[in-house]
């Protein structure tokens, strides 16, 4: 069996990302995707805590724009963030690997409360733990969640799923001639406002010397492959 090169991870998905084709909501066949590349580095024995995003429902910033209130609008986003791993949890559990919900956000008629110890015990016992709410309040990102979660858990790395199949010197959408590059610092991502995450996001990262992994996690197969260190052929790290 080939071995993974990552114990515990903080697997960071868009929430973007799940609407698939679709304008809006959760794709089935991209939430039941991640399920199955879950489940397959599980069962190699990786210890997985997820964050998952909004976006594909709601986000405090688009709230703003029409004249809601940034505050009210963060509250909904990251309410966002729990139908997601909602359905996330569902779809792994019904291939048959047990998955805790905990929330920032605390709503125990559907979920736990994040309790970091409790949280190692699940991984511990080979749960998948999904961190909902982000960080529980607002003007923050789901990527700034899924660092600080990942430093609290004593996670070995973040991979951070996108559309994209890493970090380009430019946007490749737009620019035909973008270069990607297989490593680069976070002090580069900050310099040259590279569109990874967000600064405090990056900045929680480099502080605390956690590996950062960007991949694109609509090609099936690209997580195990970033778990067992084959990253430099379909990602970018940040180091
Ligand atoms: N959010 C927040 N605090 C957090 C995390 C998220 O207020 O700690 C809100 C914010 O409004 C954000 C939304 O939840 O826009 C959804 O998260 P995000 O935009 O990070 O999701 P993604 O881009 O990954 O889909």
């Amino acid at each position: 069996m080939m071995t993974p090169v990552y114990k515990r991870i903080l697997l960071k998905l868009s929430g973007e990302a799940l609407m698939g084709d679709q304008e809006f909501g959760i794709s089935s066949d991209v939430i039941s995707s991640y399920a199955r590349q879950i489940k397959e580095i599980v069962d190699m024995g990786v210890e997985v805590g997820i964050v998952i995003g909004g976006g594909n429902i709601f986000r405090g910033l688009s709230g703003e724009s029409q004249g809601m209130d940034r505050v009210t609008g963060d509250h909904m986003g990251m309410l966002a963030t729990v139908i997601n791993s909602l359905a996330l949890q569902n779809s792994i559990e019904k291939l048959g690997i047990p998955t805790r919900v905990l929330t920032a956000i605390e709503m125990p008629q559907i979920a736990e409360p994040y309790i970091r110890r409790r949280a190692e015990r699940h991984l511990e016992k080979g749960r998948v733990v999904i961190f909902g709410a982000g960080t529980g309040n607002p003007y923050f990102t789901t990527d700034t969640a899924a660092v600080l979660r990942a430093i609290e858990i004593n996670a070995d790395v973040v991979i951070k799923a996108t559309k994209v199949d890493g970090i380009y010197d430019k946007d490749p959408v737009k620019y035909t001639d973008a270069v990607k590059y297989d490593t680069v610092t976070y002090s580069e991502v900050l310099n040259k406002n590279l569109k990874v995450m967000d600064a405090a996001a990056i900045s929680l990262c480099r502080d605390n010397k956690l590996p950062l992994i960007v991949f694109n996690s609509l090609v099936e197969g690209n997580i195990k492959k970033v778990v067992l260190g084959e990253c430099n052929c379909i990602g970018t790290k940040v180091i």
